[in-house]
């Protein structure tokens, strides 16, 4: 598994392009902005886009998606709860495109050899979802280096999220955590360091 991080946009969100690198397919997760930045990477790695899966609706992680899908052919992934026709917001812009697929917690996509479990983790937005691959957990704006999301926006919930943030902590094991805005790091280091995960531990 290659994961490369492309920032895009003016609130600089983290998309991942998530590879098999033995077929290159891969995904792209929340295509944000930059179509053209992030299509440049495809092609120049020659990798097949299969999937667009997003962590959720917020009009910063999905700015791309239509591009994205439209140049490659992959199939969209969102939930139901963060589609602009359930929430009818201007924060939430994405109407899913035709081929596209609700998903929700429990679900599984398989992107080659590679295999992306769906976390329902809302909170910052009702649909929020985290993704998670062998040893990589994709946050979104639910978990950050040492933060989380707010809750103050349209569909935000604060008790909602410190349920998802002590839900992503009692995974077992350690991951690395790729969230949807700055720094990269561990779940280790966020379940001892992170001041919300350890109030969403002891709550
Ligand atoms: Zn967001």
């Amino acid at each position: 598994m290659l994961i490369k991080t492309i920032s895009v946009g003016q609130l600089e969100t983290n998309c991942y392009v998530v590879t098999d690198e033995t077929s290159l397919d891969c995904a792209v997760i929340d295509p944000g902005d930059e179509s053209n930045t992030i299509l440049d990477y495809l092609e120049q790695n020659r990798l097949r886009c299969r999937a667009v899966l997003l962590t959720h609706g917020h009009f910063d992680h999905v700015g791309a998606v239509e591009a994205l899908a439209e140049e490659t052919g992959a199939r969209v992934y969102l939930n139901r709860e963060d589609d602009a026709e359930t929430r009818r917001d201007l924060h939430f812009p994405l109407h899913l495109p035709e081929n596209g697929e609700y998903y929700a917690d429990g679900d599984r996509v398989e992107i080659g050899s590679l295999r992306f479990e769906v976390i329902g983790t809302p909170g910052h937005t009702p649909g929020g979802v985290t993704l998670r691959c062998q040893d990589a957990l994709f946050t979104g704006d639910t978990l950050f280096r040492g933060s989380c999301g707010r809750t103050d926006l349209p569909g935000g919930d604060t008790e909602e999220l410190l349920r998802s943030l002590k839900r992503i902590c009692s995974l077992e094991g350690d991951f690395e955590v790729y969230p949807g805005h700055m720094d990269c790091s561990t779940l280790a280091r966020e379940r001892l360091f992170n001041y919300y995960c350890r109030l969403a531990a002891n709550s």
